[in-house]
């Protein structure tokens, strides 16, 4: 089988067919994550929100989930309070009621327990606050999302997939029934025919195009944009994340999330006509973010933003109006016979997707065997508490930083021990790779040497995510500055 895309949804793809023991090919025309799974809101969440859509199909498989990220990737799916202020009793008690419907959905899969909270534990929460009042808190999952699509795409090649990035799908082949694709290397020019059985389309909001290589099939998609801004440290002074009315009286909210030593903000949900392979942040985009900030930080300025970044939903879309109002359920269909397309969904519901994409070309194939995703672990086998610890422990003769000890298992999961051992073998490694960044060198050797980066961006942007915490971070890096070599 191949599989075209290597986001999440490609890679789940590729994982859950791996794992039942088929032969499996992933090629990714970019680097994994690159489309809009390295530029989501990095939340494993039940989506609150689609409550009011009543969208409950896509709450209640959100939850479910979400409850299997965090026990298969721990260090990926980390729990985060969400505090949301409520000026006044009745939308306290609305957001109480949308809880409790939400909680039940989790059916004690819940996070964390919700509770109201004072004006002053808001204020303890959230210092930057200008105007605390009493809220709710709730819990939701916090991941690193290229991070993970990538752990998603290391452990299917460790049950025998091929996955490769920077290969792109030039052409379908085959007569009638899709049997194969002109792949071409992307760095060397090579190109190659691929033969399948089935080929699966897994292109997000590009999947109309790769759809448009086998048949000419009306266009389903009606992709939509969302911006994040990244704050520098101190602008938007909070240890926990809030929710937040936009403000410009739309309805909808606005995410602040804490994001390593600084915060990011998210995020918009507007119709988008442009080009999909560069959508960018405009100043629209930007005043609206900060609008929505204001509320509760109002000295923020867009001086304050450092970084920002834009992705695009791969909404199903028949129909006119806001994008908004677009049902966030995926959809899977064979056209023409061979090519099997899933688009649409979440981060979150990857692993489900992937298993009902991988049902339905199995039933086609006759392979009869279940998925097994569901006790697959994502790059950490042993307890986090229990990596933490083990970290921290063999930090210490090192006379390494606990802080530093604690990253490597958040970002290497069980590879931990091999990103100390770099670490003793050099400890120079322990350094900053751009001054003044959390991102120590160590984790440049290792996203070449661990994780298939194969350029300066593939590491700057989806390995490290420096570019992400500080857009300059890309410039000094390729000039070397800091004496860093990315
Ligand atoms: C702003 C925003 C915020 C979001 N926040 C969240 C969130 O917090 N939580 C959540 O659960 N979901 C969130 N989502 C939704 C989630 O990010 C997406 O549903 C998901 O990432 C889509 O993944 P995908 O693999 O289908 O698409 P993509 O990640 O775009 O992957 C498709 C890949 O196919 C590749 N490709 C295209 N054409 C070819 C070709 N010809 N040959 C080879 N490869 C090709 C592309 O390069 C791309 O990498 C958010 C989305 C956006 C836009």
């Amino acid at each position: 089988m191949l599989v075209i895309g290597g986001g999440i949804t490609g890679t789940g793809v590729a994982l859950d067919a791996a794992s039942r023991g088929m032969t499996v090919g992933l090629v990714e025309r970019d680097d994994f994550a690159s489309g809009t799974s390295g530029r989501s809101s990095r939340m494993i969440h039940g989506g609150i929100r689609y409550l009011a859509q009543h969208q409950y199909g896509v709450v209640l498989e959100s939850l479910r989930e979400r409850a299997v990220l965090r026990r298969l990737a721990p260090h990926l799916a980390r729990p985060v309070p969400m505090y949301v202020p409520t000026p006044d009793a009745r939308s306290r008690l609305e957001l109480r009621l949308g809880l409790y419907v939400y909680d039940a959905l989790a059916f004690g899969r819940n996070v964390g327990r919700d509770a109201a909270v004072s004006a002053e534990e808001l204020h303890r929460a959230i210092p930057g606050f200008d105007h605390p009042t009493a809220g709710l808190k709730y819990f939701e999952c916090r991941t690193d999302d290229a991070r993970l699509t990538l752990e998603v795409a290391r452990t299917a090649r460790s049950f025998g997939a091929w996955v490769a990035n920077h290969a792109a799908v030039d052409a379908l082949t085959g007569e009638g029934r899709v049997t194969g694709a002109v792949v071409t290397d992307v760095l060397s020019g090579e190109r190659f025919d691929v033969r399948a059985r089935a080929v699966v389309n897994a292109a997000g909001v590009w999947a109309d195009r790769v759809q448009a290589m086998a048949s000419q099939s009306p266009r389903r998609l009606r992709p939509s944009k969302g911006v994040h801004l990244v704050f520098a440290p101190g602008a938007v002074r909070t240890h926990a994340a809030m929710t937040l009315r936009s403000g410009a009286g739309d309805g909808r909210y606005v995410f602040v999330v804490p994001w390593e030593d600084r915060v990011y903000a998210g995020t918009t949900d507007t119709n988008y006509e442009g080009d999909l392979d560069h959508p960018t942040v405009t100043a629209e985009d930007r005043d609206y973010l900060l609008a929505g900030v204001r509320q509760a930080f109002p000295l923020v300025t867009a001086d304050d933003v450092v970084a920002s970044w834009a992705g695009l939903r791969p909404l199903l879309g028949d129909r006119d109006g806001p994008t908004a109002d677009l049902s966030r359920r995926h959809a899977i269909y064979e056209s023409p016979p061979g090519l099997f397309t899933i688009t649409g969904g979440k981060l979150t519901a990857y692993r489900a997707m992937a298993e009902e994409m991988m049902d339905r070309v199995g039933r086609s194939l006759g392979v009869r065997r279940g998925s097994r995703t569901r006790h697959i672990s994502l790059g950490l086998s042993a307890p986090l508490d229990e990596a933490l610890h083990g970290a921290v422990a063999a930090a210490e003769p090192l006379h390494l930083d606990e802080a530093i000890a604690r990253r490597m298992v958040y970002r290497f999961g069980d590879d931990w021990r091999a990103a100390l051992d770099l670490l003793r073998d050099d400890p120079s490694l322990a350094s900053p790779a751009v001054a003044g960044l959390p991102v120590v060198k160590a984790e440049l050797v290792l996203a070449r040497a661990r994780e298939m980066a194969m350029t300066a961006e593939d590491v700057a942007v989806r390995r490290t995510r420096l570019t992400t915490l500080d857009e300059r971070a890309r410039l000094r890096s390729d000039r070397g500055a800091s004496g860093s070599s990315i």
